[in-house]
């Protein structure tokens, strides 16, 4: 049973414990997260933080004497909370978090056994970890001819240039692989690096690979794992949590301006309000419950990734509503690049655009057209 309750008190004390850690971070990113925007830093400060409050450890599976976050239900219920909580605070902070899971996941999911134990001691060494995944054809490409090299750059890559430890895919003659590629803080940013509208402090660059030797014990899995289904496409639930975050910072920084203008009894704005709470709260319950369908491996692989898909529509209808809402409520205001209203919608706006966004709709509208939505609690 996956039950909807906002804190579940089977979290183990460890799991409470980062959990709270955490959480108490987030004045401090709310704060940083005006300045890393202006001046286009890292959140380095954060990074150190969340490492000393042992989150980014908490990911690596119990049995190798972590607290287990994101594993079975009440690690998924804790990775929900934490993603979220990363959101509120500072949706770059909860993006780069999220590309380390993301990687962890897959080298724990498709590597060997000492891959797996390799990764663990990166990650308790402080390594931080991201998956860029090149475009196939124009991306990244692996030779073997005469040595195991790469060709090619890899656009969009968060945390350019301060991830450590890359989970990059390439194209090989046997199709496309997952590399590990160690990388050397600061080195190997392409010169053309992206200006986004938004999220600027996840330093989202553009990495060129060309001449990277490959070594033997690089490539995790098989061909065509990284696309492996439920996989590949439930794992989106994680990046709806950190948007659910950023929501929920939009709301609270809405709520406390109306408040110290005097407009908040005013009829119209608590209108306004209802149907922002009723979008955040209909979020909320979408990704909670697509968090809990996508680690319920019971269920055939299309019914887990069309929950999950319908889940990303909802989420995307649902936080576009709330900034032409807030963008009505407070006014040319929220316009103004002081107020910081006006980055959260920056960073929401950008984070929103994720891949193949009808397709997710149309293939979960044709899968439960002719099945059941899950219904009853998970
Ligand atoms: C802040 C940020 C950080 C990121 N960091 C990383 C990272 O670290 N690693 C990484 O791998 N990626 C990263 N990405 C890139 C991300 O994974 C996606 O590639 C990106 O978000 C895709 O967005 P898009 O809107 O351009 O998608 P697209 O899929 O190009 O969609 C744009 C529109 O085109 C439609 N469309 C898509 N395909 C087709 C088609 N074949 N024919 C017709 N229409 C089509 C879609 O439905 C949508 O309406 C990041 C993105 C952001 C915003």
């Amino acid at each position: 049973m996956c039950v909807d309750q906002s804190y579940p008190r089977e979290f183990s004390q460890e799991i409470a414990d980062v959990v709270r850690r955490v959480h108490d971070l987030v004045p401090m990113m709310r704060v940083n997260a005006e300045v890393l925007d202006r001046d286009g830093g890292f959140p380095v400060l954060e990074l150190n933080q969340l490492r000393s409050a042992e989150a980014l450890s908490s990911v690596i599976p119990k049995r190798f004497g972590s607290p287990g976050i994101g594993f079975g239900t009440i690690g998924t219920i804790a990775l929900f909370d934490l993603l979220r909580t990363l959101g509120r605070g500072n949706l770059a902070v909860g993006r780069i978090f999220e590309g380390h899971v993301n990687a962890l996941k897959l080298i724990f999911l498709f590597g060997n056994e000492a891959q797996s134990r390799l990764a663990t001691e990166d990650v308790r060494a402080g390594h931080l970890f991201a998956i860029w995944n090149a475009e196939q054809g124009d991306g990244v490409r692996l030779s073997n001819v005469p040595a195991a090299k790469l060709a090619g750059t890899k656009v969009f890559c968060s945390g350019a240039g301060y991830v450590t430890r890359a989970l990059i895919t390439a194209s090989t003659s046997d199709g496309v692989r997952m590399l590990l590629i160690p990388m050397q803080p600061v080195a190997r940013v392409g010169s053309s690096n992206l200006k986004l509208h938004g999220m600027r402090a996840a330093q989202t660059g553009v990495v060129p690979f060309d001449g990277v030797a490959v070594s033997a014990g690089s490539a995790i899995g098989e061909p065509g794992d990284y696309t492996r289904e439920p996989t590949f496409s439930a794992g989106a639930w994680r990046t709806l949590a950190v948007i659910l975050g950023g929501i929920d910072a939009l709301m609270d920084e809405t709520q406390r301006q109306l408040i110290s203008r005097d407009r908040h009894k005013d009829p119209h704005q608590l209108s306004r309000m209802g149907r922002i709470l009723i979008a955040r709260e209909s979020a909320r319950l979408w990704i909670r419950r697509a968090a809990c369908i996508a680690e319920n491996d019971k269920r055939s692989t299309a019914a887990i990734t069309g929950y999950v898909n319908l889940a990303r529509t909802a989420t995307e209808s649902a936080a576009l509503d709330v900034i032409c809402l807030i963008q009505r409520t407070l006014g040319l205001a929220a316009f103004l690049q002081a107020n910081p209203v006006e980055r959260l919608m920056r960073d929401l706006a950008t984070y929103l655009r994720q891949p193949a966004a009808d397709e997710a709709l149309t293939e979960a509208a044709a899968w439960f057209t002719e099945h059941p939505l899950p219904d009853g609690e998970q």
